[in-house]
């Protein structure tokens, strides 16, 4: 894609490629819901890809998505939060979005108890606890606490794939934590692994929900 195309084309572009992976993987492209991260980008933008069909839009930090949400309340949409989220915002962002993705540890499970939202685990695959998300050995503990917890609905797991090693490789991993975690979480099945640089290595090891920026949006206009 050359910097001139269009977010229509962009989009479609991304949407061929995730119909491409799909068929590799021998999947039904219906089981992979495209998210497209909007972080640092204008309300104008979330209409326009509004307009072009997306209905599933991530963002990461609350002091932006807040009032970008608020613009955005006549959309038909589905917001999900992706970003490290302290514990005294959970309350509100729990206000406006329907899915967190960051559950990382006991205390955001207990500050977002009571509100009706679907949850991912994000699980650590690096040595970096700065890097946010659970390490995979306190996963299960965590689940716990999750399925303990009112309103919350455990989806699955979220993952990123370190820098410097093959995405393909650390999906897997998370794939088999994911089996892992179904044994006391049966329903607990979604997958939330690959972003505009690895979608295709995540579709092949069952990604069912896509975090995709910048191949969708272009280049975020501040560092992000
Ligand atoms: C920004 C972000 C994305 C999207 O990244 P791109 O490389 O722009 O697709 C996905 N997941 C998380 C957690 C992010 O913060």
């Amino acid at each position: 894609m050359t910097a001139t195309a269009s977010l229509a084309e962009r989009l479609d572009a991304v949407r061929s490629g995730v119909a491409d992976a799909a068929r590799e993987a021998d999947r039904d492209v219906a089981e992979v819901t495209t998210i497209v991260v909007t972080k640092f980008h204008p309300a104008s933008m979330v209409r326009e890809l509004h307009d072009l069909g997306v209905r599933d839009f991530g963002e990461s930090r609350h002091q932006e998505a807040q009032p970008k949400v608020a613009e955005l309340s006549e959309l038909d949409a589905t917001w999900h939060f992706i970003g490290q989220l302290q514990s005294k915002k959970a309350r509100q962002v729990a206000g406006y979005v329907d899915v967190v993705h960051s559950m990382d540890r006991d205390s955001l499970a207990a500050a977002l108890a009571g509100n009706t939202l679907d949850v991912f685990i994000q699980v650590n695959l690096t040595d970096d606890p700065g890097r946010g998300g659970v390490d995979p050995e306190g996963i299960h503990q965590l689940a716990e606490h999750v399925l303990d917890a009112e309103g919350l609905e455990l989806r699955g797991l979220m993952a990123v794939a370190p820098l410097g090693r093959e995405p393909r490789q650390a999906f897997a991993t998370v794939r088999e934590l994911s089996e892992r975690l179904r044994s006391i979480a049966p329903r607990a099945d979604a997958l939330s692994i690959g972003m505009s640089g690895d979608y295709r290595e995540a579709i092949l090891e069952g990604a069912t929900h896509l975090r995709i920026g910048t191949a969708i949006t272009g280049n975020r206009p501040t560092a992000g």
